[in-house]
């Protein structure tokens, strides 16, 4: 994860570690490099040029120069940036509510919303919570066998499935079910799209309003980079997103999404999707985060 902007970090610290005395210029230096490794791992530009500014003004301190460790300063510095980047702590889930509490997951076909949808009922499971996990998806076909699959894979029960209902029924449906059934959480998936468009975002508003969700999380593919976070922009815009859950963090040799998101959309990350298997899905811990890119 992250490892080319982990490498590129690496060699700049390196740099600054190696040198007792720091002038201001070596440190212009060195947060020149690092804003290039910032937009080469597709960091956006505002956010590249903002973290820069930043870091530079308390590094050019003259406690930091003048210190006995400059270059630690500095990448402490650079550190504690990052960490807040990445957002200050670990996102809750609200869900401590009256049961049951409801989630909605929402995105772009194939950013992983079906896997992650059962993923995270697999792990609010494991923690002793009795969860439903519902398909709205009409428009894909086999969509909703495909999570009624997943629910027997994770021993996480699906809302039986009717043929032929919209998805505003689908959520009523289940959301009577979960009531009357006793369930702590209501996992809604919804219907994805190729791209953002109006009819996805007016079938996601009407089914939130139904179900008044405690949680809309919007789940993004971490490997497309800045467009994650465009379609984050999108959609926090039409709908009110508590959370990001960025899919294929596995995979994910830049990290261009995780550390724009918070700062474009002022949306936290709250889960990230590791691997395809049902159990790889973690909370998003900033500064563990933080600590792997810096290696
Ligand atoms: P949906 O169209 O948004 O519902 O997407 P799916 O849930 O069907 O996922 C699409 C593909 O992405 C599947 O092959 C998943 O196994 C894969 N996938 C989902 N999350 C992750 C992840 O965190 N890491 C990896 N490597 N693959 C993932």
């Amino acid at each position: 994860m992250f490892e080319s902007l982990s490498e590129r970090l690496g060699g700049v610290f390196e740099r600054l570690r190696g040198r007792g005395a720091l002038t201001e210029a070596d440190v212009r230096t060195a947060m020149r490099e690092v804003r290039i490794a910032l937009l080469e791992a597709d960091v956006a530009l505002p956010v590249a040029r903002d973290f820069v500014e930043k870091v530079t003004e308390k590094a050019i301190g003259h406690e930091v120069l003048r210190s006995v460790t400059p270059g630690q300063q500095v990448v402490k510095i650079v550190h504690d940036a990052l960490v807040d980047m990445l957002g200050p702590d670990t996102a809750e889930l609200s869900i401590d509510v009256t049961p049951p509490a409801v989630i909605m997951l929402v995105g772009l076909q194939g950013s992983g919303k079906t896997t992650t949808t059962a993923k995270l009922s697999r792990l609010l499971k494991s923690q002793g919570k009795k969860v439903m996990m519902a398909s709205l998806d009409v428009n894909r076909p086999a969509a909703q066998e495909q999570l009624a699959v997943l629910g027997t894979q994770t021993e996480v029960q699906t809302l039986p499935i009717v043929a032929g209902q919209q998805p505003v029924e689908i959520a009523r449906r289940a959301l009577n079910a979960a009531r009357l059934q006793g369930y702590d959480v209501l996992m809604l998936d919804t219907a994805g799209r190729l791209h953002v468009d109006q009819a996805l975002m007016d079938e996601m508003k009407a089914v939130a309003d139904i179900a008044r969700p405690n949680e809309i999380l919007l789940v993004v593919d971490s490997l497309t980079g800045q467009d994650a976070v465009n379609v984050a922009t999108s959609f926090s815009e039409q709908v009110p997103l508590t959370g990001v859950i960025l899919t294929r963090m596995d995979g994910d040799a830049r990290g261009g999404a995780a550390l724009s998101m918070r700062a474009v959309t002022g949306k936290p990350i709250k889960f990230a999707g590791m691997g395809e298997k049902l159990d790889a899905l973690e909370p998003f811990h900033p500064k563990r985060v933080a600590g792997r890119i810096l290696g």
